[in-house]
């Protein structure tokens, strides 16, 4: 990894370091972290996260971000009882890119004259909040596309013939007619109640949902082969199928279509990934919805 930390990339470190309390440079997909400290380039086993108070990866990583874009991210963290001031960027290398980061406390120093002791516990709540809206859908509170888009990436990186990907897609069946039938409205409902139970279907740590779009959602379950995905997946569907929305008078009953792909190969490029897992939903579709299609 020094290759790629050339003497011009050196020295513009050493200039953040004066400013900066953390300056670090980190392979993103890894989280594994370099350590330049007076003047020495040290490799770490240590993970970019494990120095947080609750020791997990941030929701909102922009260390991905920059990956993805290029471009110098931004965010405000709170850790612990500490508000911190994160910024990334970009070190292009040889051997694959790595990420610039830089991290000033600003607890005592922010602007915050203004802010008194017991104003603090209240600025920190915005701050998280701030961080769950980026990363948030509003009206199923699972994870956005913002959040898929960087996390997709990663969770390929990290599959291989031991830990398989399984990657599905799930899609509101006739939606459009629940939406003509009874007013948007029920169907926002009808988005939030299969939210609510992908919330709640998903319990491992490290399974996550998001809201693709509309109605469609992604559900990626890291180390999980096609099987136990395929599980995972027909109880998440017979619970969909069984719940009654209730609206006014009525009870609205719903179903929704799911396509499923497993890899076991970090090879795949995320557009890939997407062409199959839709042409199973496709097929889901075709069979004639409320299905699970592997
Ligand atoms: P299929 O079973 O083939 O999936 O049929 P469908 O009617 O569900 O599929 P289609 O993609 O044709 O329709 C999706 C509709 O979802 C179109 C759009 O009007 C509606 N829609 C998209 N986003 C939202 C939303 O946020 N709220 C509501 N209420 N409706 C939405
Ligand atoms: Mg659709
Ligand atoms: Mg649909």
């Amino acid at each position: 990894m020094n290759e790629i930390i050339n003497h011009k990339v050196l020295q513009r470190i050493e200039a953040y370091e004066e400013i900066f309390d953390s300056v670090r440079i980190v392979e993103p997909v890894t989280k594994k972290i370099v350590q330049y400290k007076d003047g020495k380039i040290t490799e770490d086993s240590v993970l970019c996260y494990s120095g947080a108070m609750d020791n997990k990866e941030c929701a909102n990583c922009i260390g991905l971000e920059t990956l993805k874009s290029q471009k110098t991210f931004m965010k405000i963290q709170h850790v612990g009882d500490k508000m911190l001031l994160v910024f990334t960027s970009l070190i292009p290398g040889d051997n694959g890119n790595l990420i610039l980061e830089l991290i000033k406390d600003i607890t005592d120093g922010l602007v915050i004259e203004t802010v008194y002791r017991s104003e603090e516990h209240e600025l920190q709540n915005i701050v998280q909040d701030l961080n769950t809206l980026i990363m948030r859908d509003p009206l199923t509170n699972l994870y956005n596309r913002r959040y898929m888009d960087r996390m997709l990436p990663r969770e390929i990186c990290k599959c291989d013939s031991k830990h398989p990907l399984s990657i599905a897609m799930l899609d509101i069946d006739h939606f459009k007619m629940i939406n003509d039938t009874y007013g948007h409205n029920v169907g926002d409902i009808a988005i939030k109640t299969v939210g609510a139970i992908l919330l709640k279907s998903i319990r491992n740590e490290s399974d996550w949902a998001a809201r693709y779009g509309g109605e469609e959602f992604l559900i990626c379950l890291p180390n999980t082969n096609s099987e136990k995905a395929y599980k995972v997946l027909e109880r998440i569907r017979k619970n969909i199928e069984k719940t009654v929305i209730r609206f006014e008078d009525k009870k609205i009953n719903i179903t929704a279509s799911f396509g499923l792909f497993t890899i076991d190969s970090n090879e795949f490029a995320v557009g890939d990934l997407f062409k199959y897992v839709d042409d199973k939903l496709y097929q889901a579709k075709e069979q004639g919805r409320n299905r699970v299609i592997k």
